[in-house]
């Protein structure tokens, strides 16, 4: 027998550790419009969601995930035995070019369409032809990756794969094809936010399912992703923001010279003659979009991402000059995992959610009236009170701060303000000392701002006076965040091109 060779297989993108380093960033700075996945994960993908899984670890899953089967099943109206579950969708690609068209004829509805139905056609010893109605098997992309159209579903004497990745985008799906013997292939990759995770299924008649299960592996999900994945399914996403960012994403492009083709999905395709030219145009700037034969794709993120993106494309296509760098920041406990974007010297565009709503509102008062740009979103273990999350909101803000600060050159170094708010009144002053000190008479306290603040000062690294008091506490904290906000603008304004220190360094 001779030894099996290589196949031509599916090539990852580099990574954002290569890419950085090529381009000369931290590998944080890279943000991803290559992938078609949503800018965060979803709220309900905690350590919490996890616990239960992590305690029978050692065990199988006797049930092979049951209750995400049902629950998958409920989700689309279907039986429980219209379902399999696989390593993400790829799996069930892989396996039915090897069902259906092993050593045979593979086609795909657009001709131009996702590479891993080539890739998976030549595992299968598959040739690809143009014209579905002579192939053995035809995967329908609907919508298609890449060019975000929705192609009609054909009749064919062949096995009918549609691809739905991107069908939440779509709003319509092809499920009414199961009773004609279509498979219908889904994932929890896309618009549930669960990539990492490796969920995916096929939906099918009760026989193809069969048909499919016994080619699986016995259990290729994991106990963890499918707990992610069944968390997840308890809240279905809504896309409707998405769909929203992606018609505005397009209108900026098309103010760009750059027209992109309808989309039904979370990405853009703009069909150009050049566009590796651009993809590499856009790396510097810690943008990492997709060239394709003819076209090039980036994936509709969130505003602030793709903020980034128009900017990085304004200064390369029509000569404007970027807004002042954002840092990215990721804290993630087992108690709380949030994401910090944040421009301290910004326009005052503020969004906190963390859950813990009041604190939410006092930590973006702080950053609005700090006159910056912070965008902190996540989740904490708010059954187990506030305790965890303010102070990993306030540590998250503090650790993105002092990185932004840099050696802190350049910066006026100091800063106060006096802040009402009805009846009560607070005093901030701040310095910028490179040591962690926070002197906090706050009175009274509606529970967590003094430690809000000690956190802030430890890991920005500032010192740190506020003394504030009154009647309501609600004003109280509200006057004092308020007053840090103020100071801190004060502090981190540009002021000449020295380390205010007699000391050189900060
Ligand atoms: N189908 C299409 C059209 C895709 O674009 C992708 C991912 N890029 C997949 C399937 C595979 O997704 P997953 O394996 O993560 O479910």
């Amino acid at each position: 027998m001779t030894r099996p060779q290589p196949l031509e297989s599916y090539t990852w993108p580099a990574s954002n550790e290569e890419l950085a380093a090529r381009v000369g960033r931290r590998a944080s700075d890279m943000i991803r419009f290559d992938g078609n996945v949503p800018a965060a994960p979803p709220a309900s993908a905690r350590p919490a969601a996890l616990a239960r899984a992590l305690a029978d670890v050692n065990e199988y899953d006797r049930s092979r995930h049951e209750p995400l089967r049902r629950g998958i099943a409920a989700y689309h109206g279907l039986d429980v035995a219209q379902v399999a579950l696989g390593a993400g969708s790829d799996e069930f690609i892989v396996l039915l070019a090897r069902v259906f068209a092993e050593g045979g004829t593979v086609a795909t509805v657009p001709a131009r369409s996702y590479s891993m139905y080539r890739y998976a056609a030549i595992m299968a010893g598959a040739t690809m032809v143009e014209d579905p109605h002579s192939a053995d098997l035809v995967f329908v992309c609907r919508p298609n990756n890449p060019t975000g159209e929705l192609p009609d579903v054909p009749d064919v004497a062949g096995q009918l794969v549609i691809d739905e990745a991107y069908a939440d985008y779509a709003g319509v799906d092809a499920l009414a094809r199961i009773e004609d013997g279509a498979i219908i292939l889904r994932t929890f990759s896309k618009a549930f936010g669960l990539a990492g995770a490796r969920v995916g299924y096929a939906l099918a008649s009760p026989e193809t399912i069969d048909v499919i299960a016994s080619r699986q592996a016995p259990l290729s999900v994991s106990t963890l992703s499918a707990a992610l994945a069944l968390a997840a399914l308890a809240t279905p996403p809504d896309v409707s923001g998405q769909v929203a960012e992606r018609e505005r994403l397009a209108r900026e492009l098309v103010g760009l010279g750059l027209v992109p083709l309808p989309s039904f999905t979370n990405f853009l395709y703009v069909p150009m003659d050049n566009p590796v030219e651009l993809v590499e145009r856009l790396l510097p700037y810690g943008v990492v979009t997709r060239a394709f034969v003819g076209g090039w794709r980036v994936s509709v993120r969130d505003e602030v991402d793709d903020d980034i993106l128009l900017d990085a494309l304004r200064a390369e296509l029509a000569g404007g000059t970027t807004a002042s760098e954002l840092v990215r920041h990721r804290r993630a406990t087992a108690e709380t995992i949030l994401t910090v974007r944040l421009r301290p010297r910004g326009e005052g565009r503020v969004f906190v959610s963390t859950g813990e709503g009041f604190y939410d509102h006092m930590l973006s008062q702080l950053a609005f009236h700090g006159g910056m740009d912070l965008r902190l979103e996540g989740v904490g273990d708010l059954e187990t009170g506030d305790h965890h999350t303010v102070e990993d909101m306030m540590r998250a803000f503090g650790e993105a701060l002092d990185r932004a600060l840099g050696d802190r050159r350049g910066l006026a170094r100091y800063g106060e303000a006096r802040v009402p708010m009805d009846e009560a009144i607070a005093h901030a002053v701040v310095d910028l000392s490179g040591r962690a000190v926070a002197e906090i008479a706050i009175d009274p306290d509606p529970g967590m701002a003094t430690h809000a603040f000690e956190s802030l000062a430890q890991t920005a690294r500032i010192t740190l006076h506020v003394t504030a008091s009154g009647r309501n506490a609600h004003h109280v904290a509200e006057a004092a965040f308020k007053a840090v906000g103020r100071a801190l603008a004060v502090a981190i304004a540009p002021s000449g091109n020295l380390v205010r220190s007699t000391k050189g360094s900060l």
